[in-house]
């Protein structure tokens, strides 16, 4: 998605008559962040720092925790929302603060709309599509509700439009994305069908499919797709029915194995890959453990594992970030090389 984001920023400044320069050179400098993990904020003030020595202007965008603006603000950092950036000309103008309410409400549809509007401007041997933006899930760990706002789905018609002008270019490597894609409001599997359907010679796949709201539909439709390579995304987070609750991710381990056996007994030869937390707040041992049994029984093609760490301003940041370092370090080295080797 800060592919996707960071090509129509700088389609944006194509437009409004910038250059891109090398980074020691640039006058201007537009950070995409990612709050996902605290280190990655951490990693950008002292670049921050090293710009502003050279006189460059900067402005942050992308996913940003409120108290993280705040920093920013500070330091005389300029943030804007990413749905802003049809606006982008007047936000260089003014140079001022833009600070943000800390959750971003359904009323934001419109400027959205006006978000996915900016074309990219394509590098990358894959086209990214965001098909929606947002989530409304709130799983206890993840800054993304509050960063990004809640769902917002882009028409059928747009997506279809943009995927063609894209296809005319010459792209054969299509990914539609969403941090949710299942419940995109106008029928995922609609969607599916139509962009399976468009005649150009070419693949697509998709990210992040949720495993709590898919849909025996949402399957059938998958076992049906031509252009579709049997590749699924399908986070589980843990192992645990215990952590899972505290996670808030609505599904029991139990359920995670009935949709893979499903996915598998419909789409014999599919790939998948997952995300994993490990080292929760308060995830014993033993139910560490359960993850890993479940990871034996699945055999993932691939797991991004990821050590817990807090993000201010999420649920799970109130509980104690009790397992030790160490500890986490050694159950993300049993996933890992598990599943990644
Ligand atoms: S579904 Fe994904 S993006 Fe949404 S809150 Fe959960 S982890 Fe975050």
């Amino acid at each position: 998605m800060n592919i996707s984001d960071s090509e129509r920023i700088a389609q944006k400044l194509d437009e409004l008559g910038y250059k891109s320069a090398p980074e020691k050179e640039a006058d201007l400098v537009i950070v995409n962040a990612c709050s996902v993990r605290q280190t990655a904020i951490d990693r950008i003030w002292g670049r921050i720092r090293k710009w502003q020595n050279n006189n460059k202007k900067v402005f942050i965008t992308g996913c940003v925790l409120k108290a993280d603006r705040d920093k920013f603000a500070k330091k005389n950092i300029h943030t804007f929302n990413i749905q802003e950036l049809p606006k982008l000309q007047q936000i260089l103008k003014e140079h001022s603060n833009i600070l943000l309410n800390n959750r971003i409400s359904s009323k934001d549809v419109k400027s959205y709309l006006g978000y996915f509007d900016v074309k990219p401007k394509l590098d990358s041997q894959i086209a990214y599509i965001p098909i929606m933006t947002g989530c409304d899930n709130f799983c206890s760990y993840c800054a993304v509700p509050y960063t990004r706002g809640r769902e917002v789905s882009r028409p059928i018609e747009d997506i279809i439009s943009e995927i063609r002008d894209i296809l005319d270019k010459g792209f054969k490597n299509i990914m539609l994305l969403g941090q949710n894609v299942n419940s995109y409001k106008y029928g995922f599997s609609k969607l599916l069908k139509k962009v399976d359907e468009l005649p150009n010679d070419f693949q697509f796949t998709f990210m992040s499919s949720n495993p709590h709201d898919m849909t025996d539909e949402i399957i059938q439709t998958f076992s049906e797709l031509k252009k579709w390579p049997r590749e699924l995304h399908l986070a589980m987070q843990s192992g645990d029915d215990e952590v899972l609750k505290k996670m808030n991710r609505k599904y029991t381990s139990a359920k995670f194995l009935k949709l893979v056996s499903d996915l598998k007994s419909q789409i014999p030869d599919i790939k998948l890959t997952t995300d994993i937390i490990v080292g929760f707040p308060g995830e014993t041992k033993k139910q560490f453990e359960n993850t890993v049994k479940i990871c034996q029984k699945i055999k993932f093609e691939k797991a991004y594992v990821s050590k817990y760490s807090p993000r201010a301003g999420t649920v799970s940041a109130k509980l104690k970030d009790n397992v030790p370092k160490m500890e986490k370090k050694r159950r993300w080295l049993i996933l890992d090389q598990l599943i990644n080797n």
